[in-house]
């Protein structure tokens, strides 16, 4: 069974697939604790939904919206998340994972776009990377730095330029925590630097400011 904290249709506010409907399977639990967390309530599992592959895919399928993304906490910490990816793929929905990268992606389905946090100083878990998940990227895999001030930018680029090889040819996001780090002088930075990078403002929280849950 999956523990589920919340499933809801929104606007896709990160990654390359921006702008589009989603549906978000938010899965209980994480084995992170980051600073700037904004889904505290799905760091625990205690009081979540426990549903089957089956049950979640039908409630996916109510929305009728082809895009899905499975989130957390962290979903890779459930057994069953490799199956209700695959379950989902074989119903033809394009799938996304967000993962903290933290556990070994091996495992999961090559179809799956995934999205990849490198934790940074500033988030407090740095060291938190499962390093080899590097050696296993493709080309549609999406890696994201949060940044929470200038000193994580600085230190994204020593890693970007540590991990070059690996790095080359993937889409790198650079998204600030706008309370802390004004998206202009991300910009700036980036322009000073000619970093190959994005910079995404998570478009959820600029259209929905004051909504934490279900957007
Ligand atoms: S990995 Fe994600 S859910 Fe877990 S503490 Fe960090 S931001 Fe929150």
């Amino acid at each position: 069974m999956l523990n589920l904290s919340e499933i809801f249709c929104s606007i896709q506010g990160e990654s390359t697939f921006v702008g589009l409907p989603c549906v978000f399977v938010r899965l209980a639990g994480c084995n992170l604790d980051c600073s700037y967390c904004d889904t505290g309530y799905a760091r625990q599992d205690d009081g979540c939904e426990k549903l089957s592959i089956q049950e979640v895919a039908g409630r996916v399928s109510d929305f009728m919206v082809p895009l899905v993304e499975i989130t957390g906490g962290e979903p890779l910490l459930q057994q069953e998340t490799l199956g209700l990816a695959r379950h989902l793929l074989d119903l033809d929905y394009t799938v996304l994972i967000e993962t903290n990268g933290s556990l070994a992606i091996t495992p999961i389905d090559p179809r799956v776009h995934l999205i990849i946090d490198i934790k940074t100083p500033g988030s407090g878990m740095a060291d938190s990377l499962h390093l080899p998940n590097l050696d296993y990227l493709q080309s549609h895999h999406q890696i994201k730095f949060v940044l929470v001030d200038e000193a994580d930018f600085f230190w994204s680029l020593d890693f970007i330029k540590q991990h070059l090889s690996q790095l080359k040819y993937k889409e790198i996001i650079f998204s600030p925590v706008i309370t802390s780090f004004q998206p202009a002088d991300l910009a700036e930075l980036m322009l000073e630097y000619r970093v190959r990078a994005r910079l995404q403002l998570q478009l959820h929280t600029l259209l929905w400011p004051d909504c934490n849950r279900g957007r």
